[in-house]
């Protein structure tokens, strides 16, 4: 019987593994197929505190040798189901061995959609992004792409419309989908165009992004490129366990669930900033609570 299991080895669960490893418990982490989560796809991190600029590689690598030395356990697997069993649970993992934990604390993050285009994959990192919050002031003064008609894409945009020349919204449809007030705030903006009824169908560049191509033919200059087309949380395997909201986020009262011994924490909650920073603090708040549920805080 282990007393928590951490499924996630993001900044959210290695987090909480330090806060939890310190307070006298020994965290498991399952650490999933992206051991150290998202951050491991970003060549350069700079709003992290501490670090003016770090690879989020290697950000990652030194929490998890910081959870690691302090006593948490990693392993490599994912976990397929969890399932409460009186006041315990049950996990089960991709090998098919079976762990028992008092606590379970979730923190699977979220993943991104791609666009699947020529030249997505080539330019990630060189002008390809899925965050404006984490990339855009480096396209300081510059023409932008964001792909997407959503309230996130629209946000997306305005941020971007403070830093960038100029920001084309590219959209597949005639119409946004975003909230009304939102879309009204995009067609006040000078520097944003919205590009109807196209799709991407190649990013271009040399050593970075300099255009995209539309299905209409029609090149467009550009520095960068943010996606912003939808983001799905790892949730599936606790769907029938927790509360989720319609887009499937766990619902969560400062990182409890509605199940006793549950917690969450990170991306994969429903609310908040999708940021490290803030996932890192969701870990920490979700520890302080299981050591509360746990009697020894
Ligand atoms: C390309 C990119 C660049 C970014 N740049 C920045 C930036 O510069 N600054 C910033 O603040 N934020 C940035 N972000 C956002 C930041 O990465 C996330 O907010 C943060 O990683 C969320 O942490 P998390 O621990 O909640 O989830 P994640 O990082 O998503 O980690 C989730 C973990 O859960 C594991 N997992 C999933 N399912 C299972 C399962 N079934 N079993 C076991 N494990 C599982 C995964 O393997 C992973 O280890 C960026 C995101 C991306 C995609």
């Amino acid at each position: 019987m282990n007393d928590v299991v951490i499924i996630g080895s993001g900044i959210a669960g290695l987090t909480a593994a330090i806060y939890l490893a310190r307070s006298g418990i020994v965290p498991v982490v399952i650490c999933g197929d992206t051991p150290g989560g998202q951050l491991m796809q970003t060549d350069n991190v700079e709003n992290y505190p501490g670090f003016e600029t770090i690879s989020g590689a290697e950000l990652m690598m030194k929490t998890m040798n910081q959870a690691e030395k302090l006593g948490a356990k990693m392993i490599y697997e994912s976990v397929l189901s969890v399932l409460k069993n009186n006041d315990n649970f049950e996990i089960t993992l991709s090998s098919s061995e079976q762990m028992k934990s008092r606590v379970v604390l979730i923190a699977t993050g979220a993943s991104h959609k791609h666009l699947g285009c020529k030249g997505e994959t080539e330019f990630t990192n060189k002008g390809v992004s899925w965050c404006a919050t984490c990339d855009g002031a480096m396209s300081k003064g510059k023409p932008v792409a964001v792909i997407g008609g959503g309230n996130t894409a629209v946000m997306e945009a305005l941020f971007l419309s403070n830093i960038a020349s100029k920001v084309y919204l590219i959209h597949r449809r005639d119409t946004l989908r975003a909230d009304e007030i939102m879309q009204r705030r995009v067609f006040a903006k000078s520097n944003i165009e919205c590009v109807w009824n196209s799709n991407v169908e190649e990013i271009i560049g040399d050593t970075k992004v300099t255009a995209i191509r539309l299905n209409s033919g029609k090149t467009i200059d550009v520095a960068a490129v943010f996606v912003a087309i939808g983001v799905k949380p790892a949730t599936e395997f606790v769907k029938d366990l927790v509360a989720l909201d319609s887009g499937g986020y766990v619902i969560s009262d400062e990182t409890k669930t509605f199940v006793p011994g549950i917690f969450v924490a990170g991306d994969v909650e429903n609310c908040g900033t999708k940021q490290a920073v803030y996932a890192a603090g969701r870990g920490c708040l979700a520890a302080q609570q299981i050591e509360r549920h746990l009697g020894i805080r």
